[in-house]
């Protein structure tokens, strides 16, 4: 090893670091399929909402899950690459996306307009030898986002049904989603129901028979049975985020850093930009390298807390790119103690839903937002049993 490499490994260790328990990801992903009897597919977009998405996605296929879902067609490439063999559905892409790199690994896609339809046919075309697409048509059941408008519908579903009998595509699925899916009083879940059984309703019309006919995520697979049909995609819930406040899922994440410095300082000493916290009194001030641009909001200065020598402390001054302040009162820490910034909340340190709390956001952004240099260090959910037998 150079000696480049051997300080740049020292200090990686030493800097803040995400530990990401996979055990919660698979004891969530046996909570979500007992409670469907439909089909479990593990939504492992965005790197698996901050968690690495090879490492959610075999996690949830060893407890449940049966099929993975990402967004870009690159995320579905990178599974793939990883070893991934199962299958993945990838549901947002641009025309001239690369279908036919996904096509040559099997990657199923979404199709939400005749634009992609044919651009996938185009794609199938150049590679006769190549088993048919698998397409899942895609119909906007409520949010005006993507999927086909409804005016659209019938002639995608006739145009797949021409494509399928050219022996070009296969209609594997058909998939809506709900906007409202965590407050189910809401009159535009019904709304988001009755369209996707009418979407359904036409493809069959159409002569299509698609096996996998799916609508609800996270919020609905826990709150509205009605929605499951023949598969979930669950994403949030994997990784232990709730939107409906209902059920006890495990959080898999803890971001800690180490206190760089320590100083005391006079009553009236302004910390920070633009000095939005002045001391009241002298006080100790711990000193944590990490900021913004490593996913602390910083819409969250003068409100976040963090977890230091086992009591919560409060962060004082605004959040800066790269580093933030600790209040220690008049309690002492030492360059080398390490602060908990978040965690699943056992040892009293901030959670993810604290953290979306006092920044005005959604846990979502919060464990998406996670900045590339934070190391992370990803504890498997089961022991290495094959390993331990060996050893006796
Ligand atoms: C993100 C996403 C999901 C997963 O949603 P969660 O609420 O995170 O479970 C499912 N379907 C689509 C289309 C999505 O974009």
């Amino acid at each position: 090893m150079s000696a480049l490499a051997a300080v740049a490994t020292t200090r990686d260790c030493a800097g803040p670091r995400l530990q990401v328990d996979l055990s919660a990801v698979a004891a969530n992903t046996r909570l979500f399929a007992a409670r469907t009897s439909a089909e479990l597919m593990a939504v492992v977009k965005a790197d698996g909402f901050g968690h690495g998405a090879a490492d959610v996605a075999r996690t949830a296929l060893a407890h449940g899950a049966t099929s993975l879902g990402v967004t870009s067609l690159a995320e579905a490439l990178d599974l793939r690459a990883a070893g991934l063999t199962a299958p993945v559905l990838s549901w947002l892409n641009p025309v001239d996306a690369a279908y036919a790199d996904a096509l040559a690994v099997e990657v199923e896609l979404a199709v939400a307009s005749r634009e992609h339809l044919e651009a996938v046919v185009t794609a199938q075309r150049s590679a006769p030898h190549q088993r048919s697409a698998r397409i899942h048509l895609h119909l906007d059941t409520g949010m005006a986002r993507d999927g086909a408008e409804p005016t659209a519908w019938a002639g995608l579903c006739r145009a797949a049904r021409r494509a399928e009998r050219a022996g070009l595509v296969r209609v594997v699925g058909v998939m809506g989603h709900l906007g409202c899916a965590d407050d189910p009083a809401d009159e535009c879940n019904a709304l988001g129901r009755r369209r996707f059984a009418w979407g359904v309703e036409t493809a069959r019309a159409a002569g299509l028979r698609p096996a996998r006919r799916h609508l609800a995520a996270t919020a609905a697979t826990l709150l509205d049975v009605r929605s499951h049909h023949t598969m979930v995609r669950v994403g949030a819930g994997l990784v232990g985020i709730d939107p409906t406040s209902t059920t006890p899922l495990r959080s898999g994440l803890t971001l800690t850093a180490p206190v760089v410095s320590v100083r005391r300082v006079r009553s009236g000493a302004g910390v920070g930009y633009g000095h939005t916290w002045t001391a009241p009194a002298a006080t100790n001030l711990a000193l944590l390298p990490l900021g913004y641009a490593d996913g602390l909001p910083r819409l969250a200065s003068g409100r976040a807390e963090v977890l230091l020598r086992g009591r919560r402390r409060r962060l004082v001054g605004r959040i800066s790119m790269d580093q933030v302040v600790v209040d220690l009162g008049d309690d002492h820490a030492e360059p080398g103690d390490t602060a908990t910034v978040l965690g699943p909340g056992g040892a009293g340190e901030p959670t993810v839903a604290e953290w979306a709390g006092w920044s005005d956001t959604l846990p979502h952004e919060v464990v998406t937002g996670i900045g590339p240099r934070v190391r992370r260090i990803t504890v498997p959910a089961t022991p290495a049993i094959p390993a331990l037998r060996s050893l006796s």
